[in-house]
C-alpha cells in the first residue's frame, strides 16, 4: 500500500504541459545522459589501452634500432681489437696481413693508432704536418760578416740594380759559409740575380745545383731548396718557351709533391700548391694542343694533390681533437687484455664518433692504442634507414632520430598536432642521440566515432534524435490539440449563438399567433413566413452538423441515384427564393442545354446549392443579387453561384474551405455563421469526385464553381 495518497504527490498538481515534460525528461533525457557517460567512461577507457599499447609497441620499435646499432658497434670494436694485434710492433704482429680497416665496415671513417703516444694513421698517406716530419723553423745563424757581405748584396740587387755587384757579393757570401741552409738560400739568391740580368741558361744551372744537391736543406722561410728551386726551373722554362719541359718539369714536381719527397708543414704544401696551380694555368695558356696529353696527366694529379690535401686536413683535425681526450682518458675495463671505450668528441664541424680499444699497459704506459671515427653519413643515410625500413610503424606514428639539444639527425621534424610518445638512448647513449617517437593522435570526432565503444555514441546519436523528433512531435501535437479544444470551445458557443435567436424568434412569433393577438391577415401570414425561414435555417445549421459528424466518423454514405439536375436546381432555387423572408430573393436561375442525368446523392446536392446560396445572400447585405447557372463543360457538369456581395480577400479564398474558418472582416463577423457550410460543401463535392473553387474579388462580388463528373448511375455499374 502506499504509504502516501497518489493525489497528494506533486506529480497530480502539474499541469498537462509540464507532465508531459517531465515524461520527456524521465523517459529519454536521463537514458541518453547515462548513455552519455557510459559511452565517454567506455573512450576513456579505450584511450588508455591504446595508448598503453602504442607505448609498448613505439618502445619494442624502439628497441630493434638500439639493437641493430649495437650490434654493427660491436662489429666495428671486434675490428678494432684484432686490428691491434696486427698492428706493426706489437709483440707477435704480422704487418703484412693488416687489412684496411674500411673494407671490414663503411661505418668507419678513419682509423688511427698511437703508439708509445705517438700518431699514426696507419691506412692514410698525410701529405704534410705529421708529427715526425715537422719541419724545424727558426731565422737562419749567420755571422756578422756574411750578413754584411748579404746586406751589401741586397743593396745592390734591390737599390742599385747594379746586377753583375750583386750576382759577385752573393758568390763571395757563398764561398764562405759550410752551412748547407745558408749555402742553399745563396744559390737562389744567385739564380735570382742572374734571371735579373738575363742570364737564363746560367740561372738554370743554378737552380738545377739547388734541386738535385741542396733538396732538402731549408730556404729561411723553412721551403726546402729543391722544392723552390724545382717551381723556378719550371717558371725559367715557361718563360724560354720550352714549354713541353715546362710541362714534364711540373708533372714531375707535383709526382714527388705526392710522395711526400719533401717534409711540409700545412702552410708550406699550401703555398707549393697555389704556386703549382698558378704555373699549371699559365701552361695551359701556352701550350700547344699537340701536347695537351701532359696537361691531362697533371690535372689529374692536381686534383689528387686536392683531394689528398683536404684528408690530411681532416686526419690532422681528428687528431687534434682526439689526442687530448684520448691522453686524458681512463681505461676502461679490459677484455682479453683489450679494451674497449666509446667516446663522442665535439669539434668545430660538429661531433665525431669514436670507438677505441688499447691493448694492455707495460709498466704502467700504453702499448697501443686503435681507434676508429666513425662515418656519421654512413650511419645517419644508410645503416639507421635500413633498420628503419624494416620495421613497421604503426599508423599515425612516426619516428626521428634526434640530438638532445633538438637537432634532428634522421626522419622529419614532428608536426605541430604529434605528440612525442618515446624517446629512447642508444645503448651506452652511443651515438648521444634519441631514438624519438610521435603519435600524430586523429581528430576527436575520427576517435570518438572510430572507438570500440562508437556503438553507445551511435546509439547516443539514434535517441538524440528520437528526442528531438519526439520533442517536435509532441509540441506539433500538443499546439493542435489546443487549437482544437479552442476551436471546439469556439464552436460550442457559436453554434448555441445560431440556435439560439431562430429558436427565440420562433417561440416569440408562435407565442403571438397562438394567443391569438395578430389579427391581421397580412401580419399572420409574414410571421408564418418568419417561423418557417428561421426553422429552415435551424434546420439547414443542424444537417451541417450532422452530415460533418458523418464525415468525421467515416460514415457519410452517398444514396446515389441518377438525377434530373435541372429540375433539382430549378426546386432549390425556387425554394429559398420564396421563403427568404418577407418578398422574393432576386435570384436568377440559368440553365444552358438540357443539363443530362446524373448519378449523385440529391440529398447532399441541395444541401451544397443551400450553403452556397445561403452564404450568397448572407454576404451581399441587404439586396443581395444571387445567379445559378448550370453547363456541361467538357465532360462534367459546372454550377456556379455568383454574387454581388462583399467578396473575398485573396489571401483568404483558401481558408475559407477549412472548418470552423470565418472571415475575418467586420460585416462577416456581423453576420452569423459557424465556419462550416464551406468545409461541408467541399467534403461533399469531393465525395462525389468533384471539385469547388472560388473566384472573388473584395467588393465587387464572389463566384463559387462546383464541378461534378458527368456519370450515370449504368456507368457507373458497368465502371
Ligand atoms: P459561415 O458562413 O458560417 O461563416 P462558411 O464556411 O459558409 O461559414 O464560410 C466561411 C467564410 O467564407 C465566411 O465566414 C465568409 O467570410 C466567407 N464567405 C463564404 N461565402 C462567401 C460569399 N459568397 N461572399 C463573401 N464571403 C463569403
Amino acid at each position: 500500500m502506499w504509504p502516501i495518497p497518489l493525489r497528494s504527490l506533486p506529480y497530480a498538481t502539474l499541469s498537462f504541459k509540464m507532465k508531459v515534460t517531465l515524461l520527456f525528461v524521465l523517459c529519454l533525457v536521463v537514458p541518453s545522459v547515462f548513455l552519455l557517460l557510459l559511452a565517454i567512461r567506455g573512450i576513456e577507457n579505450d584511450q588508455a589501452l591504446a595508448e598503453q599499447t602504442l607505448l609498448s609497441e613505439h618502445r619494442a620499435l624502439a628497441n630493434t634500432i638500439v639493437a641493430a646499432v649495437e650490434s654493427e658497434i660491436v662489429l666495428i670494436e671486434e675490428v678494432l681489437a684484432r686490428l691491434i694485434q696486427d698492428l706493426p710492433g706489437h709483440d707477435d704482429s704480422g704487418r703484412d696481413e693488416t687489412v684496411a680497416p674500411a673494407t671490414a665496415s663503411g661505418l668507419i671513417d678513419e682509423v688511427f693508432a698511437l703508439k708509445q703516444d705517438d700518431w699514426e694513421f696507419p691506412f692514410a698517406r698525410l701529405l704534410y704536418g705529421t708529427q715526425a716530419n715537422e719541419p724545424r723553423a727558426g731565422p737562419p745563424s749567420r755571422s756578422p760578416g756574411l750578413a754584411r757581405l748579404i746586406g751589401a748584396a741586397e743593396e745592390n740587387e734591390f737599390q742599385l740594380k747594379n746586377y753583375a755587384r750583386a750576382g759577385e757579393l752573393y758568390r763571395t757570401a757563398l764561398n764562405r759559409t759550410d752551412d748547407d741552409d745558408a749555402r742553399t738560400d745563396l744559390l737562389m739568391r744567385v739564380a735570382r740575380v742572374e734571371v735579373r740580368q738575363g742570364a737564363l741558361m746560367g740561372a738554370q744551372k743554378t737552380y738545377a745545383v739547388v734541386a738535385k744537391r741542396h733538396a732538402q736543406n731549408r730556404l729561411p722561410g723553412g721551403l726546402p731548396g729543391g722544392v723552390a728551386a724545382r717551381l723556378e726551373l719550371v717558371r725559367l722554362s715557361l718563360r724560354t718557351d720550352i714549354a713541353a719541359q715546362a710541362g714534364r718539369l711540373l708533372q714531375e714536381l707535383y709526382e714527388e709533391l705526392l710522395a711526400c719527397t719533401w717534409t711540409l708543414n700545412r702552410p708550406q704544401f699550401r703555398f707549393v700548391q697555389s704556386e703549382m696551380g698558378a704555373l699549371a694555368t699559365a701552361l695551359k695558356d701556352s701550350f700547344v694542343t699537340a701536347q695537351t696529353g701532359v696537361l691531362g696527366i697533371i690535372d689529374e694529379l692536381r686534383r689528387t694533390a686536392d683531394s689528398l690535401a683536404s684528408r690530411t686536413d681532416h686526419l690532422l683535425q681528428i687528431r687534434a681533437a682526439v689526442r687530448p681526450v684520448i691522453l686524458k682518458a681512463t681505461r676502461a675495463e679490459a677484455v682479453n687484455g683489450i679494451s674497449r671505450r666509446r667516446l663522442v668528441i665535439a669539434g668545430d664541424d660538429g661531433q665525431r664518433l669514436l670507438l677505441i680499444a688499447e691493448s694492455a699497459t707495460r709498466e704502467g704506459h700504453r702499448v697501443q692504442v686503435v681507434g676508429a671515427v666513425l662515418n656519421q653519413a654512413e650511419l645517419t643515410g644508410r645503416v639507421l634507414p635500413k633498420i628503419i625500413a624494416g620495421l613497421s610503424l604503426s599508423e599515425n606514428s612516426t619516428l626521428r632520430i634526434a640530438h638532445p639539444n633538438g637537432t634532428g639527425i634522421l626522419g622529419a621534424a614532428p608536426g605541430p598536432d604529434s605528440r612525442r610518445t618515446v624517446a629512447v638512448p642508444f645503448s651506452g647513449n652511443f651515438p648521444p642521440w634519441a631514438i624519438e617517437f610521435y603519435q600524430n593522435d586523429p581528430q576527436f570526432f575520427d576517435q570518438l566515432l572510430s572507438s570500440r565503444r562508437s556503438f553507445y555514441v551511435y546509439a547516443l546519436i539514434l535517441v538524440m534524435l528520437a528526442l528531438i523528433f519526439g520533442a517536435i512531435m509532441t509540441t506539433r501535437m500538443m499546439t493542435r490539440e489546443m487549437e482544437l479544444a479552442r476551436l471546439k470551445s469556439d464552436f460550442v458557443s457559436t453554434v448555441s449563438h445560431e440556435f439560439r435567436s431562430p429558436l427565440t424568434s420562433i417561440r416569440q412569433l408562435s407565442e403571438m399567433l397562438h394567443s391569438g393577438r395578430v389579427v391581421s391577415e397580412v401580419r399572420r401570414r409574414q410571421y408564418y413566413n418568419v417561423i418557417l425561414e428561421q426553422s429552415e435555417r435551424l434546420s439547414l445549421l443542424v444537417g451541417n452538423i450532422l452530415d460533418l459528424a458523418k464525415i468525421d466518423e467515416r460514415r457519410l454514405t452517398l444514396d446515389r441515384i441518377d438525377v434530373d439536375m435541372a429540375d433539382l436546381l430549378r426546386g432549390v432555387v425556387f425554394r429559398v427564393r420564396k421563403h427568404g423572408g418577407g418578398d422574393d430573393i432576386p435570384i436568377a436561375l440559368q440553365i444552358k442545354d438540357p443539363l443530362p442525368r446524373v448519378f449523385v446523392d440529391p440529398g447532399a446536392i441541395t444541401h451544397i446549392m443551400d450553403n452556397l446560396i445561403d452564404n450568397a445572400i448572407k454576404y451581399s447585405g441587404s439586396s443581395p443579387h444571387v445567379s445559378v447557372t448550370a453547363r456541361t463543360d467538357d465532360g462534367e457538369l459546372l454550377i456556379t453561384v455568383e454574387d454581388r456581395g462583399i467578396g473575398i480577400p485573396e489571401e483568404e479564398t483558401r481558408k475559407i474551405f477549412e472548418r470552423f474558418y470565418r472571415g475575418g472582416d467586420e460585416f462577416t463577423r456581423r453576420v452569423k455563421g459557424t465556419g462550416l457550410g464551406l468545409s461541408l460543401v467541399r467534403d461533399l463535392v469531393h465525395a462525389h469526385n468533384g471539385t469547388v473553387q472560388v473566384a472573388s474579388e473584395p467588393g465587387v462580388g464572389s463566384t463559387f464553381t462546383v464541378r461534378l463528373p458527368l456519370e450515370t448511375g449504368q456507368e457507373n455499374k458497368r465502371g
